[in-house]
This record gives structure tokens, sequence and C-alpha cells, in this order.
């Protein structure tokens, strides 16, 4: 058993890829879905062959692997649950993430080695809701997202569980994803996973007799996004919640790309580290200095909000005006084999003379210039395209890292 880092950094996986990327940058636990029975639908997902792959690969570097089973089932959803559940048993997992109570109750039978944490999707708000999933053998629960500090504190001194608390990412205007507007608009459901996110589009007003002629309700120029939530961003707050002893801070975003996947662990990694090593210094409230905040604003956001944290919120801490994400970096290549010259994946096209970014573990940025790009058999190229696997040559040696990541600032149209 791999055993808990005081606080763990929980992050996600939409696939092979991004798990080794975001075990690169330091999360101690990374959680991911299969092909059946996760929400994330539209995340890549992992085969049963892939969820052994990642097994082996986290084991190797001390990571433990959790898996959702967190699909509001219905009776058809139940018949291939045991034997999907044993496969998961066998590959060697470290948890079930469920919120399900039928398919909780199946997990108990079917393989009740293995732990089980209770999903935010089950709501839980209060302490007797985290004890009765004590009672029933749960081991974690993830809190709801709508709970304040002071709750989260009250329910952690109340259970012997594990207490799991989001941290940042994508938020739902209902409570955690229980909503139904993505079933009535799309045909897709936000309960199995396939939410299209119909909370951020952009809303007018159409006169019956009048079809096609359609009226701006404004809330400014760009128009009305009425339901549409900000960014779930407690970075801030991370002091507060490693010295009230929270077990587990997570973060959202299997369906964003591998940039987000490796950046945001990049930061709460160096931040917890941050926060561990000034409370062993003996300081009583460590504060994160400026460079957390101005790294996170480069991962692209629809503006951050602290959601409950402080108590109740109001539209102006929640709701934003745009649907777009704003990212002032994109990804240009992921490290493939450290050596001299380094192989590089590229993401975005590459020429000699770009200047480009390393995020080197520790917060570092190293800014280098693209001296030469070569083909992998050493012919040089006036410039390398995405999916290309290339040699790079750099103005300055550096000490690069398999799976770490090379950005570039957008270049604005
Ligand atoms: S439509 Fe919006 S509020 Fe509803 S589940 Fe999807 S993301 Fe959440």
């Amino acid at each position: 058993m791999i055993p808990s880092p005081s606080t763990e950094l929980l992050a996600p996986a939409g696939s092979l890829e991004k798990l080794k990327t975001a075990i690169h940058y330091g999360a101690d636990a990374v959680y991911l879905g299969g092909k059946k029975f996760g929400l994330r639908a539209k995340a890549t997902n992992f085969e049963i062959d892939e969820i052994r792959e990642a097994v082996l690969f986290a084991h190797a570097r001390n990571v433990r692997i959790f898996v959702t089973v967190n699909i509001m089932a219905h009776n058809r959803d139940l018949d291939a649950l045991p034997d999907y559940l044993l496969s998961l048993g066998l590959a060697g997992v470290d948890g079930l993430i469920v919120s399900d109570p039928g398919i909780f109750r199946i997990a108990r039978r079917t393989v009740p080695d293995l732990h089980i944490h209770i999903s935010t999707q089950a709501n839980i708000t209060n302490s007797e809701s985290a004890l009765f999933w004590q009672d029933m053998g749960a081991t974690r629960v993830n809190l709801a997202r709508e709970l304040s500090f002071a709750e989260m504190v009250e329910v952690n001194a109340a259970t012997d569980l594990k207490i799991e608390v989001f941290v940042h990412g994508a938020l739902c205007i209902s409570y955690s994803g229980r909503c139904m507007l993505s079933h009535y608009l799309t045909g897709r459901d936000a309960n199995k996973g396939a939410c299209a996110h119909p909370c951020r589009y952009n809303y007018r007003l159409e006169e019956e007799k009048r079809p096609g002629e359609y009226f701006p309700v404004e809330e400014d120029a760009r128009g009305v996004y009425i339901f549409n939530s900000k960014d779930l961003c407690l970075l801030a707050r991370l002091p507060e919640m490693v010295k009230a002893g929270i077990d587990s801070i997570k973060l959202e975003g299997r369906m964003k790309g591998i940039y987000y996947a490796g950046g945001i662990v990049w930061i709460y990694r160096a931040a917890l580290d941050y926060i561990n090593e000034q409370i062993k210094a003996g300081v009583v409230d460590p504060v994160l200095p400026d460079v957390f905040m101005t790294e996170i604003m480069k991962l692209g956001s629809r503006g951050y909000s602290e959601n409950f944290f402080d108590g109740s919120v109001g539209a102006e801490n929640m709701l934003y005006t745009g649907p777009k994400v704003t990212q002032e970096y994109v990804p240009a290549a992921i490290i493939r084999k450290v050596g001299e010259p380094v192989i590089i994946e590229v993401r975005n096209v590459i020429r000699p003379g770009d200047e480009l970014e390393y995020m080197a573990p520790g917060l570092e940025n190293i800014v280098f210039t693209v001296a030469e790009v070569q083909s992998l058999n050493g012919n040089p190229l006036e410039q390398a395209n995405p999916n290309m696997e290339v040699l790079l040559f750099t103005s300055v040696a550096i000490d690069w890292h398999e799976h770490g990541l090379i950005r570039r600032v957008q270049i604005k149209k």
C-alpha cells in the first residue's frame, strides 16, 4: 500500500499521456475513468489494458490510481458492472470513486477489499451524511463543492474518513452535475458524463410571431450568459486547508488538454511544497507569493471564484459574461526523450528563432530561443508541425525531463 502524504494532490487524467504528465509534475494520486460507468464520457478515457498500464506506471512512482464509477446508474447499466469491478480489482487500482448507492452496494459485494471514495456527485453537505457513508464502509468522501471552509472543518472533525475537497476547475450552476439542462436541450445526459455544457451557451429572446428574429437580452455587448459559472480556484486558500488537515485536494479537468493537465499540477504541487516548507520552518500563517496566481492566470479560465469557501455567494462571485476561456499561453511541445539534443513531440508549429518556455519542476520557467529543429534523421527543418517528433536545439543548455511541457505565448491576432 502506497502511504498517503500529509495533503494529497489528486489530479485528473483523461488519457494515459495526461496521466504521465500529471505524475511527472508531481501528482500524489490520479483519478481516471474507464470507457464505461464514469462521468466525463467525452474524455478519451481508458480501456482496461490502459488502466493496467496506468497502475504499473503510477505504482512504480509511488502514485495511487482511483477509478471513477460515478454515473447515476439505471438497472440496464448494472448487468455489466460486477465483471468490470472485478477487472479493476485485478488491475490493481487503489480505489473506486462512486456516487450511486446501488453501485456502492454492488462494489462492496464484488470487490470488498477495494477502497471506495464517495464522489462529489453524492453531494455530501453535512457530517451525518459523511458518517452514513463511513458506516457503509467508505474510506473517503469528496465534499460537495457548495460547502464553506468552516463546514469542511466540521465534517473533518466529526468522522474518521479521509476528506477530499475540489480546489480547482469548472463549476456547475446546479449542485455538482445534478442537472438535466444538457439532457433536455441536447439529449446528452450530464449524469452519465456526457454534459454538453448548455449553461455556457449564449441565449437570446425570440418572439413567436417573428421566427428567426432574435432580440438580444444584453448583459453586455457580447450577449447574456445567464447560467454560466466562473471556474473554482482555491489556490490562495490552500494554506488554511493544509493547516486544517484536509487529506486530499482535488483538481478538476479530465476533459482538458495536456497543457492544462500538466500546468495545473505543476502549480498546485509547487504551492503545497511551499506551504509545507513554511510550516516546517515555523511560519504560522503561510501566504503564497504572487507568482502562484500569476502562473494560474496563464492557464486560461472563465474567471475565478472561491465559490462557497467563505459562505454564501452572489451573482457577482459566480457569473461570468462570456463563454470563452481566455488562454494566454498554448502548448508548444512535449519532451519525449531526454538527450543531447532532446526529442520533442510538437503540438504547435515551432520554427528556428521562436522564443519558448520550458515548464521545469518547482514552478521554474526557463525561457529559451529555438536554435534549430531537425528531423529525427538529422535534416534541418524550416518548421516543425504538430504531431511531428523532432530534435530540438536551444540557445541555452537545459536540464530536460521526460513528459515535461514546453509552451509559448499565444500569438494574438
Ligand atoms: S449544463 Fe452546466 S450546470 Fe448542468 S451539468 Fe452541465 S456544466 Fe453543470
